[in-house]
């Protein structure tokens, strides 16, 4: 198959074989389960997908890459492929009945956070999400309080998902090599155990103005949102950082002054 890589898609494809099936062993495709790919690429990951579960829904933004595709796998299972942008895809669309959808991916860098994003506001639809990252990606969605890498994208993250970081991949599985590490990371949405987060947006506004200028204490760095007394009402210390908030501090002190607007 001949497609030269195209920096704008961000395509590094997969080559290494041994690395290709420690990803296939961790995601652990099964028949009849309903997985989809974002960025199959060449297919470095698609076809032991396919074996495995028979069907595959894939989402590729290269149209070029789409009959190259369509021919390699053309006896390999059901293969829909969906030429378009995964930050629009509307992945619940997909799903038959009330099934959750098993998300999987070796992720274009430079999309990477809108992308967690986006299938964060679809986290209803899923069961689980298995990606190939940046590292340092991989390191900031898992980091806890206190830690550098602690901030906006941990806390949005683990407040919906358990985040297990799985294995670093190196650049020398990839064509052309990236300039940076990966890691393989697995996101499970909560359900039962989540917390209840009443007011999604504003959570989102309070976590994103925390962390904006983290060297501040929160009653500086939340200025515009809450006052020192509504901090101190939900127990939190104004002359804090954000880094020293867990996120279940971060959930408490979103529901407890939720109704500030109603209320200003
Ligand atoms: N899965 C392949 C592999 O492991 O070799 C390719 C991985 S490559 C890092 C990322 C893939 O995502 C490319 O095929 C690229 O064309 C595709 N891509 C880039 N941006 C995309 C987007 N917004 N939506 C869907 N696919 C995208």
């Amino acid at each position: 198959m001949s497609h030269r890589p195209r920096k704008r898609f961000g395509q590094n494809f997969l080559h290494d074989q041994g690395t290709i099936r420690r990803i296939l062993q961790a995601i652990d495709p099964r028949p009849g389960q309903h997985l989809v790919e974002i960025g199959p690429g060449q297919g470095a990951i698609t076809g032991g997908l396919l074996q495995a579960a028979g069907q595959l829904d894939a989402v590729e933004l290269d149209r070029d890459l789409i009959p190259l595709l369509q021919r390699r796998f053309a006896a390999a299972g059901e293969l829909r492929l969906h030429s378009g942008d995964a930050l629009r895809f509307d992945f619940c669309s997909l799903r038959d009945g009330d099934e959750r959808l098993r998300i999987v991916g070796n992720l274009p860098y430079n999309i990477s956070t809108p992308l967690l994003f986006h299938l964060l506001d679809q986290a209803d639809c899923v069961e689980d999400m298995h990606f190939l990252l940046q590292r340092e990606v991989v390191e900031r969605m898992a980091a806890g309080p206190g830690s550098k890498t602690y901030g906006r994208l941990s806390v949005m993250l683990q407040a919906r998902c358990r985040v297990e970081p799985l294995f670093a991949i190196g650049a020398g599985a990839f064509r052309p090599a990236p300039k940076v590490e990966s890691a393989f990371v697995r996101l499970q949405p909560k359900r039962r155990d989540a917390p209840r987060i009443d007011r999604p947006e504003w959570f989102g506004e309070l976590v994103t103005h925390a962390f904006s200028q983290r060297r501040k204490t929160l009653r500086n760095s939340l200025r515009e949102l809450v006052t020192a007394e509504q901090l101190e009402a939900a127990g939190v210390d104004p002359k804090l950082r954000a880094e020293r908030l867990s996120v279940a501090d971060f959930v408490h002190l979103a529901n407890t002054t939720c109704n500030r607007s109603a209320t200003t």
